[in-house]
């Protein structure tokens, strides 16, 4: 089986894990720009750590035969400190255009403030003028809020719900993101956030049609193979290949081959 990891943090992550993750039938990992554990000093910090993903990872994991995608952006934890956020935003479309980099991300909401919705706005701005597919962060509390408040900003941003897909989404924010035409929803297996058990339910009661599952995996308490894991015991949990096949490849391929630069 093929396997496409559409969100995880390889920056936190060990060599080790690319080659388990080779063994294990990944062929592909998307990898979206997020906080470092402390918040950044300079806009710099954000551009040095971007080169990283874009060059290092990408050649980290290409020595074990994995391709390796970036989705670049400023994440919400650190949308607070404005001055910083939109020097890094002013500057974002240079990097944007990276042969590595597919999208804008993940951006989004956590404590669901003005500052966080009016980073995540320009983000989509820059997303929309150039089309490019955009992963979104759903806060972690008060997450129905948060999903609603996301979707109003892309719909009064007229964006192509098509390209953009709404991360972590619960049995709470499931119904809401799919009832948008189009937006692609993630499910995040994690310990603090959904577990294999919890997902099949989701996929069976709305259908494998837009729904993605990834790891999220990063220096927290997470597992880089946590798709391959799912995939493993979803039949006993009531879900077809066909619905399998396409949560845990099919699905992400369509979705990132709207960037022609994805390429697997
Ligand atoms: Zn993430």
């Amino acid at each position: 089986m093929q396997i496409i990891e559409p969100h995880i943090h390889m920056y936190a992550r060990t060599t080790d894990d690319y080659e388990a993750m080779k063994q294990s039938g990944y062929v592909a990992v998307i990898e979206p720009a997020f906080w470092s554990g402390t918040d950044r000093s300079s806009e710099s910090s954000y551009f040095d750590y971007f080169r990283h993903l874009l060059e290092f990872e990408h050649a980290r994991a290409a020595k074990y035969g994995l391709y390796h995608y970036s989705f670049l952006g400023v994440n919400a934890k650190e949308a607070r400190h404005t001055a910083i956020a939109f020097k890094v935003i002013d500057g974002l479309e240079e990097y944007l255009k990276h042969p590595n980099c597919l999208g804008v991300g993940e951006i989004g909401l956590d404590l669901i403030t003005p500052d966080e919705e009016e980073v995540f706005r320009r983000q989509v701005k820059i997303a929309e003028k150039h089309k490019l597919p955009v992963i979104i962060h759903s806060p972690h509390t008060n997450k129905r809020v948060g999903v609603e408040r996301l979707i109003k900003i892309l719909l009064e941003e007229k964006a192509d719900l098509k390209r953009y897909v709404m991360d972590h989404n619960t049995e709470e924010t499931m119904g809401t993101t799919l009832k948008q035409p189009h937006l692609m929803a993630g499910i995040t297996l994690y310990p603090t956030k959904v577990n294999n058990e919890r997902a099949a339910a989701l996929i069976k009661e709305y259908g494998a049609e837009r729904i993605l599952i990834n790891s999220s995996a990063d220096w927290g308490k997470s597992y880089p193979l946590n798709v391959a894991q799912a995939a493993a015991q979803f039949p006993a949990l009531g879900l077809k290949d066909d619905a399998i096949r396409k949560v845990t490849f099919e699905n992400a391929h369509r979705f990132f081959s709207q960037s022609a630069k994805f390429k697997i």
